[in-house]
């Protein structure tokens, strides 16, 4: 395995980079305080190519790699996870399942309009008692002629309140059926609402998470994704190929926080001499860094493998737990580092503190990636 970087990658990075830092990161104060993302910056985002990367090519997008997806997320999470979180749903769960199983009429009726933004992606899966244990959906698709009737609620859903399409994982063949199937919805099929109650999160704020209701919602027989019945394959497979990108937000992230925090230990007096001096800090900087470094080996080599082909659940599992554990001890710290400053509303430490907790619950919670990598070794 060779993760030297191209130089078209180191110049995708910078590009990323530079945006993020200049252009989204000192708006986050107010993106997050209005939960909300500005128009603006969703057109700025666009201008940039950053809602086409999953995207191939011949659909008007950037088609990068896995790899050179990991790159821009890992970019991404500099700012923390409202950003990053609203560039994840679209071109991470929201898109990878039409990329890997749409047929070439679905493909060429939504994925060039996602290449350009026009068009947000979501993926709702998760239901107030299918959570964990996602195979318990309960929102049903019966078929009635040339449609299906979709019906039940979805909630969680990031980007749910703005998408423009929706990928919707429910269950075929009646309520006990074991079947699970996936389809396409868009937001102005008759039957469809977004709940008007705003979810607050306690961080990774203006990425409008959302719950939808499905009565009767009626969509055409066209836009089921791939076989009736392979619904939870086509799951797994999406969340499969979406965890690497989590990881590689939270490495995003750690890095930024050790840049803050070795400035800031190389700023701060105390007891006349500047704060990295001690060998209290020093240990947690070092500690930082040695976890950062070996979670992002570990995202470098899913995405090697998922280039290669050769992604299994445990090597992405092991890449998302690792990278959002890390970050939440990375995030720790920075505000330790920080003293009573750190703890301070409007310093970004503390926002990353917040934003980081959400990524050892979504895309499944660390638990459950102890469990799939415990699985595979008992197999
Ligand atoms: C901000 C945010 C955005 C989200 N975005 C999306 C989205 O875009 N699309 C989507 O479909 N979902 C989304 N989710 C939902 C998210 O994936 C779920 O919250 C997550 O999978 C956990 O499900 P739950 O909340 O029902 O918790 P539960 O499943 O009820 O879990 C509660 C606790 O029990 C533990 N637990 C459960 N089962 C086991 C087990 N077998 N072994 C050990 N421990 C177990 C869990 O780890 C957890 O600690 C989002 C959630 C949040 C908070």
């Amino acid at each position: 395995m060779n993760f030297d970087l191209t130089s078209e990658q180191k110049e995708l990075m910078e590009a990323v980079r530079r945006f993020v830092d200049g252009r989204v990161d000192p708006r986050m104060g107010a993106i997050e305080a209005a939960n909300q993302f500005p128009d603006d910056l969703i057109g700025e985002i666009a201008a940039m190519g950053l809602f086409g990367i999953s995207i191939p090519e011949a659909y008007g997008g950037s088609g990068l790699s896995h790899f050179s997806r990991v790159l821009v997320h890992q970019m991404a999470g500099r700012t923390g996870f409202g950003f990053a979180g609203l560039l994840a749903s679209h071109t991470g769960i929201g898109t990878e399942g039409l990329v890997a199983i749409g047929n070439q009429d679905q493909k060429q009726r939504y994925l060039p309009r996602m290449a350009t933004g026009e068009l947000r992606a979501a993926f709702a899966l998760t239901e107030p008692e299918a959570g964990s244990d996602a195979g318990a959906v309960k929102t049903t698709a019966q078929k009635k002629g040339s449609k299906y009737l979709l019906n039940g609620v979805k909630h969680y859903i990031s980007g749910g309140a703005t998408a423009g399409l929706i990928t919707v994982v429910a269950r075929t063949g009646g309520a006990n059926s074991k079947e699970l199937s996936v389809f396409l919805v868009e937001p102005h099929f008759p039957g469809f609402r977004v709940s008007t109650k705003t979810y607050q999160t306690m961080g990774s704020r203006g990425h409008a998470v959302a719950e939808l209701f499905f009565e009767d919602c009626e969509v055409p027989e066209e836009n089921r994704l791939g076989e009736e019945g392979g619904g939870w394959i086509a799951a797994v497979k999406t969340l499969n190929e979406g965890r690497p990108l989590v990881a590689a937000r939270c490495i995003g992230a750690c890095e930024r926080l050790l840049e803050v925090s070795v400035d800031y230990a190389r700023s701060r007096q105390q007891f006349g001499r500047p704060i990295g001096d001690f060998q209290a800090i020093q240990i947690m900087l070092a500690d930082m860094a040695m976890r950062t470094e070996a979670a992002r080996w570990l995202t470098y080599r899913a995405a090697h493998l998922a280039d290669e082909g050769l992604l299994t659940r445990e090597s992405v599992s092991m890449a998302k737990l690792f990278a959002s554990e890390t970050l939440a001890f990375v995030a720790d710290a920075a505000v330790q580092i920080q003293g009573g400053a750190g703890y301070m509303v409007g310093n970004p430490v503390e926002r990353f503190y917040r934003d980081a907790r959400v990524t050892r619950i979504y895309e499944g919670t660390s638990e459950i990636q102890r469990s799939i990598i415990a699985k595979s070794l008992l197999r």
